[in-house]
């Protein structure tokens, strides 16, 4: 008999296409009436869009939202809604803009209606991470949990093939590592493996044809799925890695994740088959490695750090960082190995 616990956050979903038009209902139901619209400088134009639908709803539009949540774009957005007296949040984005919006709750206690246009999965964790001084401070806490999350397949539609990529990836590091969790359960088991299945079969198709409506639907489902899983239980290796990669060099997200996932799934294969099997059947491929290899080839891929703008000075600062109050682990994290591991993903070889 295996024994577990299981958590499960409260969480209200709506999926589907065209969904954001229930947006005003939603905020009817929540009691909302003065709701601040968030979105990232590049994403204005969606915003606007998302405050008409509002209507009387929306006090206006804050476009500044950037990657890794700086706390000085929040202070910024907390004097608007001081000086709009907003009573709510909808942020309509990625990771990035969500980031905002729960930083803002932490602060305010604001409750937030999402609707997430990557594959991130930030809305469905009680986690936020912030960057202040050059550092990338992670807390988890129910305070920062989304009243709706409205997944409107559309607003996917526009997400570069490139982009649309590594968010996935991303989306499939949280499945992978929430297979060898230490607080794992047979749930998370289930809901990780279909997030994988689903976006594995998603992404080539959304890269032969971005406007694939079908393909999206699959793979913003996949998303759904992978982030429930970074939201239940406790990540490894691989994330301590990327949020000390990303907060210390300031490296795109999703790219640093699709780089160091092959490396870190290779780091922990031995101590953990039977979730490498559990990715490998997901993937439809006879091992996890060699599946996600052929994923990342077919989507032709970023492989290395370096590409990606990581000093090759870093290497050893980052291989300190990562091991000086890592994650629990299924491998232990050793300080050479890790940076072995680190140096072969800056070098974009193959993992070992
Ligand atoms: P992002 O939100 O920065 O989006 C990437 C870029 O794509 C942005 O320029 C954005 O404007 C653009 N974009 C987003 N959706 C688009 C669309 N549909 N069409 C066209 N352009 C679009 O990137 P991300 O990878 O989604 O999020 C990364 C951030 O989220 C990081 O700060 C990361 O730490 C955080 N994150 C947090 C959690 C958590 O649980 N706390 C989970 C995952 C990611």
């Amino acid at each position: 008999m295996r024994e577990f616990v299981y958590n499960a956050a409260p969480a209200r979903i709506l999926f589907g296409s065209g969904t954001r038009q229930r947006l005003p209902d939603e905020a009817e139901r929540l009691g909302l009436e003065r709701l601040l619209v968030l979105s990232t400088p590049d994403q204005e134009a969606v915003g606007r869009s998302i405050a008409e639908i509002l209507g009387s709803r929306a006090t206006g539009l804050f476009s500044g939202a950037v990657m890794h949540t700086p706390v000085a774009v929040t202070e910024e957005a907390l004097a608007v809604i001081a000086a709009s007296k907003a009573d709510g949040v909808v942020a309509v984005g990625g990771g990035s803009t969500t980031g905002l919006g729960k930083a803002i709750a932490l602060r305010t206690g604001l409750p937030q209606i999402v609707l997430p246009t990557t594959y991130a999965g930030s809305e469905m964790t009680p986690i936020l991470g912030e960057t202040e001084g050059g550092l990338k401070r992670t807390q988890t806490t129910a305070k920062v949990l989304p009243g709706t999350v409205i997944y409107d397949v559309d607003l996917t539609l526009s997400l570069p093939p490139s982009i649309s990529s590594v968010s996935g990836i991303n989306a499939i590091a949280h499945a992978s590592e929430a297979l060898y969790a230490r607080d794992g359960n047979p749930v998370i088991e289930l809901i990780a493996q279909e997030g994988i299945r689903a976006l594995a079969a998603a992404l080539p198709r959304i890269v032969d044809e971005p406007r694939n409506g079908p393909a999206r639907a699959d793979a913003l489902y996949g998303a759904w799925l992978c982030g429930l899983c970074l939201g239940a239980v406790g990540m490894a290796l691989h994330h301590k890695l990327c949020h000390t990669l990303g907060g210390s060099f300031d490296l795109p997200h999703a790219e640093t994740h699709t780089i160091v996932l092959p490396h870190a799934l290779s780091y922990n294969a031995q101590a953990a088959p039977r979730a490498m099997a559990c990715i490998a059947s997901a993937l439809g491929s006879k091992d996890a490695l060699s599946g996600l290899s052929a994923l990342l080839e077919r989507l032709k891929l970023k492989r290395s750090l370096a590409e990606i703008g990581m000093p090759e000075t870093g290497i050893s600062r980052a291989a300190d960082l990562a091991t000086a109050n890592p994650y629990w682990n299924p491998r232990p994290v050793e300080r050479d190995a890790v940076y072995e591991l680190i140096r072969r993903a800056y070098a974009g070889e193959a993992p070992r």
